[in-house]
């Protein structure tokens, strides 16, 4: 064995089984083989084939980076065969369930421990019991969480200061204590956790934060740039271990990189970047919600007549409540009327591709946290419109503290499974489409600084950057906590 072979680091990665969770960690995960670490990814059987192109290619180009499969104990939790990834959970019921057969993968976790006998393990918040199997072995466990610091903070502040029971309705305004800014939240946009109290989310959520206290610390896909202030406050006012190493999306530098990120687009590549190349420099305003919402039929109606009434250029990403035919929710020839104009993806888009094109100069987006980052790397404006999980607190980062967007105005966090219908109407989808897209000073200013955050991220991930020396600080730490191999 040579000695580079002797020193390198095996890690394993294990990602929630969610497209917001599996993508960045399969972005982490090859960062890591990059700086020389081996790497084995843990996936399921029908979440592995949705990477395994990306892990062969950097295979082939000398990383040492492998996936092994785990099966999915869906049936033994009382699932339908094929339950694999949230995205096709269609009922609440289904979710505690989910989290039964999560929990019986400790077992064969263990055993693959046992076998390869990692140095340490990069594993979701949402696998608590990982961070209990990586203390039998004695080695370290860092927790992805896939938010950002910002959100930690606010969610400390919450747990602790409760300031939320001071005010007499949902609607009304409170500020959140002991934070950088002024952070202003109501109580309608609060997560699931903090709303319905049930046993089954009131132990999980006990059973990460224990988790997550135990671990050798958090990774967060941010950049210190980005959020510092934020960053100060996670480490030494909450006393919390983190390493920033994002946005972990620039992993991906090549267009097939950026197309096989995540499930299989429904639409070629190609035909996108050209349909693109016709159009001015941040002319067009794209709109995606994310891999698990979707939207009621009669809400994308108004989005349909709001985005024609703006008259700006758009890729609409549409993904409808269950069993809806995107075309029943269209006006009357808006097909025809949009043609060359705006451009309907069903299902899935390759959106780091799409965000980075010169073309795109807006992002319509429900502010889950990969897309946020992704569109501040791509330098491009947002209109907010989050729908549930910590979709809000992201919204106000944009918002409040970075302002780098525009609300739509959506007041309340929704279900994810059982979506409620919400109505913004079009004149107001019109019109913040209008003010984000048009030559406005306020926009302009917008553009301006998530520019200047674009290029501070780019710099970030390079040799030097913030999130390149906490990488290698990172690995460093770990070599030092390595165990003498058995
Ligand atoms: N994504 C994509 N194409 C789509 C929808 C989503 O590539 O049509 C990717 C997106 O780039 C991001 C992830 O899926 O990396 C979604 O994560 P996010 O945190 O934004 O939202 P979630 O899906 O978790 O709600």
């Amino acid at each position: 064995m040579d000695s580079e072979a002797h020193h390198q680091l095996h890690a394993f990665f294990f990602p929630f089984m969610a497209y917001g969770h599996m993508i960045p960690t399969v972005d982490i995960a090859r960062l890591f083989a990059a700086h020389r670490v081996k790497v084995t990814i843990i996936l399921t059987p029908l979440n592995a084939p949705i990477f395994s192109k990306t892990i062969e290619r950097d295979r082939s180009s000398g990383l040492d980076i492998h996936i092994q499969i785990l099966q999915f104990p869906a049936i033994e939790a009382g699932l339908p065969e094929g339950i694999e990834n949230v995205e096709v959970l269609t009922s609440p019921e289904m979710v505690p369930k989910f989290f039964v057969a999560i929990k019986m993968l400790q077992e064969p976790l263990e055993h693959l421990m046992e076998e390869h006998h990692p140095d340490f393990i990069i594993a979701d918040m949402f696998l608590p019991f990982a961070t209990e199997a990586a203390g039998k072995f004695g080695i370290p466990l860092l927790i992805f969480h896939g938010t950002n610091f910002f959100y930690q903070c606010v969610q400390e502040s919450l747990k602790c200061h409760k300031p939320y029971k001071g005010v007499t309705s949902d609607s009304e305004t409170f500020v959140v204590p002991g934070l950088p800014d002024k952070i202003e939240m109501t109580r309608l946009q609060f997560t699931n956790d903090f709303k319905v109290e049930t046993e089954f989310n009131t132990k999980l959520m006990d059973q990460m934060r224990d988790a997550e206290l135990k671990s050798f610390g958090v990774l967060v896909n941010s950049f210190y740039e980005l959020e510092p202030a934020y960053a100060e406050h996670y480490k030494n006012v909450m006393g919390r271990r983190a390493w920033h190493i994002g946005p972990v999306s620039l992993r991906n530098r090549d267009t097939i990189d950026k197309v096989q990120r995540g499930k299989k687009a429904s639409i070629d590549e190609h035909y996108v970047l050209n349909w693109l190349d016709t159009k001015e420099p941040n002319s067009v305003l794209y709109i995606c919600f994310g891999s698990m919402s979707r939207i009621s039929r009669s809400q994308l109606y108004e989005m349909a007549m709001g985005l024609e009434d703006s008259g700006f250029s758009f890729v609409w990403v549409v993904r409808t409540l269950k069993d809806e035919e995107v075309e029943r929710f269209l006006p009357e020839g808006f097909e025809e009327r949009m043609e060359g104009k705006g451009l309907i993806i069903r299902d899935w888009a390759p959106q780091v591709l799409i965000l980075d094109h010169p073309a795109v100069g807006g992002f319509m987006t429900h502010c889950g946290w990969n897309s946020i980052l992704e569109g501040v790397t791509a330098g491009v404006p947002m209109i907010t419109w989050p729908m549930f999980a910590e979709q809000f607190y992201n919204e106000n980062l944009v918002t409040q503290v970075l302002k780098i967007g525009i609300q739509v105005g959506v007041e309340e966090s929704n279900s994810w499974i059982e979506t409620k219908d919400v109505s913004v109407k079009k004149e107001k989808i019109g019109n913040v489409v209008t003010q984000l897209m048009g030559d406005g000073e306020e926009a302009e200013e917008m553009r301006r600084k998530v520019k200047e955050l674009s290029e501070k991220a780019k710099r970030a991930v390079e040799e030097g950057g913030s999130s390149y020396e906490d990488l290698n600080a990172l690995i460093e730490e770990l070599k030092m906590c390595r165990k003498p191999s058995p």
